[in-house]
């Protein structure tokens, strides 16, 4: 008889989003009339940039004549992409070489992926609040994870603790769900803390771009994280490319864990499982970092902004307690009146026809918090927003 992996046993039902579902649904069928706006959407609204568009057209016309057309790929992606990703992080102080880039179908994947080329028996720690990618991908290999509390205290951003040591340890910043942001003495810590105990951070920069004061935006400005840290980005929440699908993965030649490349096992593991990204699909990727592509994603990156500014400005004038919005699309507030989180939910539900996520649906440290996203409408997040503080002025 065929066995299953039965770590999948221990995985508890994605309760957070049927759950949310089920309550909003049941509020509309016993309120037709009522318009609710959603404001925990964690999908873009805005199309793909016409750089991009363009660009993929041209690329369709290629793939129909047999001297532009492409078959497969380079499984770790196209050069003039990797060139254009090695750009793109120069503007950033961080030198790359091109055999440190991996192309890919988005962050998700890769983040699940990497732990194919680490071993079985490693910890892992991740934050609580944690996006809950990195706790399933490790119960699924039946990894042991530890939480590493992040709280009001510590601004949602904890600090490597001697007691609480993994050999895998994740990291995202821009935080989600918190939107919190890791300055660069901060990432220096853990840096210094996976290079002395060896081990290695886990690093998801899927909302770098977000990042509009002076804070990293790659690990790789932190000095000595080449030898500790592999960093995770998406062209999604950037670009546009929620639904197209792509992104990118850095691991440095410098990444070494007994006496092995990770870098030569993830080329390894990628072109034995991995056909690489569509050539249209890398073409559009490609345009982002063109002159009219970076114009482009920076107006849509700053209409999310713009909304971000009338979420906090709304909880400013309210007295509530937040992190995020400034350089994140999420906003994570204390639910006020000392609500739980689910309170919370229903409360804003039924008073405001507005849906956000609670925080406890991201860990035990989530309890008593809300999570609200920038991605929606402007109108909309206007909207929203004034019947916020209708209910709670
Ligand atoms: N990492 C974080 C923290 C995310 O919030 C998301 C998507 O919501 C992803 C990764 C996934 O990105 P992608 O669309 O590139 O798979």
């Amino acid at each position: 008889m065929a066995t299953i992996n039965q770590h999948y046993w221990n995985l508890k039902e994605s309760y957070l989003f049927s759950e949310i579902a089920h309550r909003v649904n049941a509020y509309q069928a016993a309120h037709p009339d009522a318009h609710i706006i959603r404001m925990g959407i964690g999908d873009v609204t805005l199309p793909l940039p016409p750089a991009v568009i363009e660009a993929m057209h041209k690329a369709v016309d290629e793939m129909a004549h047999a001297e532009t057309f492409r078959g497969y790929g380079p499984e770790q992606g196209y050069d003039f992409l990797k060139d254009a990703v090695k750009g793109y992080y120069e503007k950033k102080g961080v030198e790359l070489q091109p055999d440190e880039i991996f192309i890919s179908d988005g962050a998700k994947s890769d983040l699940g992926n990497i732990l194919d080329i680490l071993g079985l028996d490693n910890t892992v720690l991740v934050t609580d609040p944690v996006y809950p990618v990195y706790v399933d991908t490790n119960k699924m290999s039946g990894r042991s994870i530890f939480f590493a509390q992040a709280t009001e205290q510590n601004g949602f951003l904890p600090l490597p603790d001697p007691h609480l040591t993994a050999d895998i340890i994740y990291l995202c910043s821009p935080n989600n769900p918190t939107g919190a942001v890791y300055n660069r003495e901060q990432l220096k810590m853990w840096v210094d803390f996976a290079n002395q105990n060896e081990s290695i951070l886990l690093f998801d920069a899927a909302y770098e771009a977000f990042v509009s004061e002076d804070l990293p935006r790659s690990i790789y400005e932190i000095e000595g994280a080449k030898t500790c840290a592999i960093e995770f980005c998406s062209f999604s929440k950037t670009a546009g490319f929620t639904g197209t699908r792509c992104g990118y993965t850095v691991v440095p030649l410098d990444l070494i864990r007994q006496e092995t490349s990770l870098n030569k096992l993830w080329l390894r593991r990628q072109t034995t499982k991995f056909n690489g990204v569509p050539y249209i699909v890398q073409r559009g990727a490609a345009a982002v970092f063109s002159p009219e592509g970076q114009k482009q994603v920076q107006e849509n990156i700053d209409y999310y902004r713009r909304n971000a500014k009338v979420i906090t400005d709304t909880l400013d004038k309210l007295g509530i307690w937040y992190t995020g919005g400034k350089n994140s699309p999420y906003i994570w507030l204390k639910c006020p009146r000392s609500m739980d989180s689910w309170s919370f939910f229903d409360f804003l539900l039924e008073k405001a026809n507005v849906v956000g996520t609670p925080g406890q649906g991201f860990g035990q440290c989530g309890e008593g918090y809300f999570r609200l996203t920038a991605f929606s409408s402007h109108e909309l997040t206007q909207k929203a927003m004034d019947r916020l503080y209708s209910i709670l002025r």
